[in-house]
């Protein structure tokens, strides 16, 4: 093939997807490329102006951990900070933050920009080209050919993208943006298996028509919780959102006119996130709620748009004017971008490997919305494992994979590529089977050495790390150690006559004790750390037993996906093994017997016969060698 120019890595999309896969990939030393409609739309965030949230949070914490960039580009544009679930375990708490998305676009493009190795290129990729099963290159709409090594697609929801304005329908991306036909034609025509999935997006409203003092103001916390490890104070001034709700009179309006949403007059096929409703379906399915919270959400600090939580919709335009006008409040409110629905192909991510590489096509990867996710974190968290592989492969070496018993990075991928999905699928804390192992406070030590190791994060950063639990450790020894002498500390919540002679750490286990109460102590000892290494200490000793039982249970999974299955094994030939379950297994050739036991149906008892039947094939093998 003649090709115009090539690359070792080309990125198709410049979502957060392609971001994170673009630099990850120039930062281990690839020669990237990335390929967009429209360099100012670069990591645009096409619904809400927030990055995070319960989960979320957690992936984009483990993204900045690895070496990615969506966390340090969140908190250097964040207008307001919350730590989510403050008041639950810590487990679940989890870091948001509302951005200004025109210096969230900003801000990544002069990123990127500054990266030597990659190039930001505008243009529309309308074709894979391939060899032999593997990808040479890519072609563009005006029909050059550009090759390379490894191509990563983050299309997004441009795949033969289709608006709903209530019955007005338009072929786009995005609204305004053209959509992806000719590449999408491409990946069917290549034999991809392709759904269609949809998700809506609610009206922006003009922030000056809005009379606030109907709504209850919501502030930031006061000390905010970052993304990056490295952050230690907001760039931006600080801003509130607001919180109101709708009432019978909006729900009754959505009742009238049902027929003219696109969702129910039938005009959308696609299946639609079920985290996400859109408010007639919320009205619909929850029909006994007399209101629904809304929240105003400003979109930046140099704009008066302010998106409208919770009221996604694909009404006609008139209809989303009345139902605004009908929330109290807003009775004035303009609209200045309408809401609407989209609908999208997207390829069966269980065409993938856990590298996210295809299995149809060698050195072709897939990540983020095109894989059937929604959200800009589970695509920043893609995008940041596929660029990695992307790197590496280009360079002839082995990809590596994410288990899921160390991050929710891990767990987004193995749910994707072993169970698919049939729905929009997001994060969530309940997908992890080991909760108070994939802490926010604890994402450096699970994936710090792992991405300095490939060459995103830099000798500080990582030198920072290893001292940080270094000191931790120093804490912990030195409390496990020391004793209580009342005569030299005074503790409010515990009487000496009990708690004489007990060592630090059993005295800290006492309920209401933290660090602070022993920081003269620590201090005088040169150990009275950060709050963020005080709170890490503090969940350790306090969940000390779960913790354990947790690495217990990460170790037995361990155990379970050394356990090989061979590519050409025979499930037909089982006994014991319903035809429904040797199908299922078949289907999905799983690599190891943890992710067999993942995939949906296959029961206790199969993954029982199928471990006697690999031991007995694995000792016939050690007999005949
Ligand atoms: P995108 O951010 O969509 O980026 C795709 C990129 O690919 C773009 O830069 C585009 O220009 C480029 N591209 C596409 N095709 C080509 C091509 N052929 N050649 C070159 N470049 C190409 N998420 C939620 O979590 N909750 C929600 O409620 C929600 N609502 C949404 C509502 C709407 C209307 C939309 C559009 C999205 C919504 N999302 C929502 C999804 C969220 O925007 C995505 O999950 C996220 O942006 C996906 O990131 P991505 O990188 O995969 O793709």
């Amino acid at each position: 093939m003649k090709f115009r120019e090539s690359f070792d890595v080309v990125v198709v999309g410049g979502g957060h997807a392609g971001c994170e896969a673009a630099l990850a990939a120039a930062r281990m030393g690839a020669r990237t490329a990335l390929f967009t409609f429209n360099l100012d739309l670069i990591a645009q965030m096409s619904c809400n102006p927030a990055i995070g949230g319960i989960a979320k949070g957690h992936l984009v914490r483990e993204i900045d951990a690895l070496g990615g960039i969506m966390g340090e580009i969140a908190d250097k544009t964040g207008i307001q900070f919350r730590l989510l679930n403050a008041s639950r375990g810590p487990a679940v708490q989890a870091p948001r933050c509302q951005s200004d998305k025109a210096r969230y676009r900003k801000e990544m493009r002069a990123k990127l920009h500054a990266q030597p190795h990659l190039l930001l290129l505008a243009s529309e990729v309308v074709e894979i080209l391939v060899e032999k099963g593997e990808v040479q290159g890519v072609g563009l709409a005006d029909g050059s050919k550009v090759g390379a090594a490894a191509v990563v697609l983050t299309t997004g929801t441009f795949l033969n993208g289709l608006t709903h304005i209530g019955d007005q329908r338009s072929a786009a991306g995005r609204l305004g943006e053209a959509p992806s036909i000719r590449l999408a034609r491409c990946l069917k025509e290549m034999g991809f298996r392709i759904g269609r999935l949809k998700t809506g997006t609610p009206p922006r409203l003009d922030g000056r028509t809005i009379d606030y003092s109907r709504f209850e103001e919501q502030k930031g916390d006061e000390k905010p919780t970052f993304f990056s490890f490295r952050t230690g104070a907001p760039s931006l001034p600080q801003v509130s959102c607001h919180l109101g709700y709708t009432g019978e009179r909006v729900h009754q309006l959505l009742r009238a006119n049902l027929q003219r949403s696109a969702l129910y007059g039938g005009a959308i096929v696609g299946i639609g996130p079920r985290y996400c409703p859109s408010i007639e379906d919320k009205v619909v399915k929850f029909a006994d709620r007399a209101r629904h919270q809304i929240f105003l959400e400003p979109e930046g600090l140099d704009t008066d748009e302010v998106y409208l939580n919770g009221m996604s919709t694909s009404m006609p335009v008139e209809i989303q004017e009345e139902m605004v006008h009908a929330v109290p409040g807003l009775e004035r409110a303009r609209i200045v971008r309408p809401a609407y629905a989209i609908e999208y192909d997207f390829v069966d991510p269980t065409e993938l490997e856990a590298t996210l590489e295809t299995r149809r096509i060698v050195r072709l990867f897939h990540a983020g919305q095109i894989n059937g996710t929604t959200g800009y974190e589970e695509a920043a968290a893609q995008g940041l494992v596929a660029g990695i592989n992307a790197g590496l492969r280009a360079q002839g070496r082995e990809g590596v994979v994410f288990p899921r018993t160390e991050s929710y990075i891990g767990i987004l991928v193995d749910d994707l590529v072993t169970r698919g999905v049939d729905e929009p699928y997001r994060m969530f804390t309940s997908r992890s089977e080991l909760r108070l192992l994939l802490r926010i406070d604890n994402a450096d030590l699970r994936l710090t050495p792992l991405g300095h190791r490939l060459g995103l994060v830099a000798d500080a950063e990582y030198a920072a790390c290893l001292d940080k639990y270094e000191l931790i450790g120093q804490i912990r020894r030195f409390m496990q150690l020391q004793r209580w002498d009342p005569a030299e500390l005074a503790l409010a919540h515990i009487e000496p006559a009990s708690g004489k002679g007990q060592t630090l750490e059993q005295l800290l286990r006492h309920p209401g004790m933290t660090l602070g109460d022993f920081e003269p102590l620590l201090r005088k000892h040169g150990l009275w750390p950060t709050s963020a290494v005080r709170k890490s200490v503090e969940i350790e000793v306090h969940y000390q037993g779960y913790i354990e039982q947790q690495q217990r249970e990460a170790e037995k999974m361990q155990r379970m996906s050394l356990r090989r299955i061979p590519a050409d094994f025979d499930y037909a030939e089982i006994s014991g093994l319903s035809r429904e379950v040797k199908e299922k297994l078949a289907r999905a050739r799983p690599k190891d017997l943890a992710t067999a036991a993942r995939i949906p149906g296959i029961t206790p008892a199969a993954v029982s016969i199928l471990n006697i039947q690999l031991e007995l094939r694995q000792k016939k093998a050690r007999t005949e060698s």
